[in-house]
C-alpha cells in the first residue's frame, strides 16, 4: 500500500543538481514527514485507544494527517483550533476539507485544551512534536542509509526545512548512529516558524546532546510563517518549472531561498527531502495568486 522506501530522484534547479527524496510520494493520503511522525501510531496496537485528541490550526497538514490515521485505524477524531475564519467555514477546502471529510469533529476554543487522560484517549502534540515521531523517521533514515551505501557517497549533505523541527532532529540523530568509519551524513535546516533561537531550544527539548543536533542556516532577513512574500512565491514558481515537482507553499520557499543563499552545501552531494504537505496549497495558492497577479512564468522570474 505505501510506496517505501520513498524514491529518490535527480533533479536541478539553476544549474544545480541534486537528488529529492520524495516523501510526498509515500501515499496518496498518508504521506510527508507527518506520515513518518505519526506512523507508531498506525503500526502499534492500541486496544484501548478510541478517539484522538490534537490541536493546532484550522489549515495544518499534521491535522489532515491525523484524521487519515483515525480513519485507517477506526477512532473518533477531535481537533481544537483558537478560530475558524469565517471564509473558511463558508468555503471549506485544502486540509480543513479532507479532514472534515475524514470525520474530524472541529472544537473552537480559546486557552487551555483540556488534557483527557483516560485510557481510550490518545493526545497528540502540536504538529506531532513527540517522542514517538522517532519510529517513522528512524525508518527514514534507514532508507538513506542504504540508498547513500548503494552510491557509494562517502559525506552526503541533506536539507529540509523545520517547522517543530521533530523530523530535522531526529534524522540527524539516527543518522549519526550506526554509520561506518569514514561515512558522514550532515542534516541541514531552517527555522521557519519562529527564529533560529527558538528552533535551537526545540532542538534541546528533545535532545540534549548538541552532537546530534542538525545545523542551522538562516537568511538574514526576518520571516514570518505563513506571510505572503513575493520572494516565496517566486521559488516556488521557479521550481515548479525547472523540477517539473510541485513543492509545499509553506516550508519549502524559504527551505529553498535558504539552502540556495548557503551553495557551499552542494559542494557535496546533496539530498533534499520533500515532506509533503501539498494538498495544504489549496489555501495558500490562490492566495499567492490574488496577491501577486503580475507574476507568471518565466519572464518574471
Ligand atoms: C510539518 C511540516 C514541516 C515541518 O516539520 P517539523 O517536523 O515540525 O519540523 C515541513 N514541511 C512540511 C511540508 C510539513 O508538513
Amino acid at each position: 500500500m505505501f510506496q517505501l522506501p520513498s524514491p529518490i530522484e535527480i533533479r536541478s534547479i539553476n544549474d544545480i543538481t541534486f537528488y529529492l527524496k520524495r516523501e510526498d510520494l509515500i501515499d496518496s493520503e498518508f504521506s510527508g514527514n507527518k506520515a513518518r511522525k505519526f506512523y507508531y501510531f498506525l503500526q502499534n496496537d492500541f486496544p484501548h485507544i478510541q478517539k484522538l485528541v490534537s490541536y493546532g490550526s484550522a489549515q495544518s497538514n499534521a491535522m489532515y494527517s491525523l484524521s487519515v490515521l483515525a480513519k485507517i485505524r477506526g477512532w473518533k477524531f477531535e481537533y481544537f483550533v483558537d478560530h475558524v475564519a469565517d471564509y473558511l467555514k463558508n468555503n471549506p477546502h485544502g486540509n480543513y476539507k479532507a479532514a472534515l471529510d475524514n470525520g474530524m469533529k472541529i472544537i473552537e476554543k480559546v486557552g487551555l485544551i483540556p488534557r483527557d487522560y483516560s485510557e481510550e484517549v490518545l493526545f497528540i502534540e502540536e504538529g506531532g512534536r513527540q517522542i514517538e515521531a522517532g519510529y517513522g523517521i528512524k525508518l527514514l533514515a534507514q532508507e538513506i542509509k542504504n540508498w547513500q551505501k548503494e552510491q557509494g557517497i562517502v559525506e552526503l549533505n541533506i536539507f529540509l526545512p523545520s517547522g517543530t523541527g521533530t523530523t530535522a532532529l531526529f534524522l540527524q540523530k539516527n543518522l549519526l548512529k550506526g554509520q561506518p568509519q569514514g561515512i558522514a551524513t550532515t542534516v541541514y535546516t531552517c527555522a521557519c516558524v519562529g527564529d533560529s533561537i527558538y528552533l535551537k531550544k526545540q532542538f534541546l527539548d528533545l535532545e540534549k546532546d548538541e552532537t546530534m543536533h542538525p545545523t542551522i542556516l538562516s537568511l538574514d532577513k526576518k520571516h514570518h510563517f505563513g506571510k505572503l512574500y513575493k520572494e516565496n512565491y517566486k521559488i516556488w514558481l521557479k521550481l515548479q518549472e525547472q523540477t517539473g515537482v510541485i513543492f509545499d507553499l509553506l516550508y519549502d520557499p524559504l527551505g529553498w531561498r535558504t539552502l540556495l543563499a548557503h551553495p557551499k552545501v552542494f559542494d557535496k552531494p546533496t539530498l533534499y527531502i520533500h515532506q509533503g504537505g501539498v494538498l495544504g496549497n489549496e489555501s495558500m495558492l490562490p492566495r499567492y495568486e490574488r496577491k501577486y497577479e503580475d507574476i507568471e512564468g518565466s519572464g518574471d522570474l
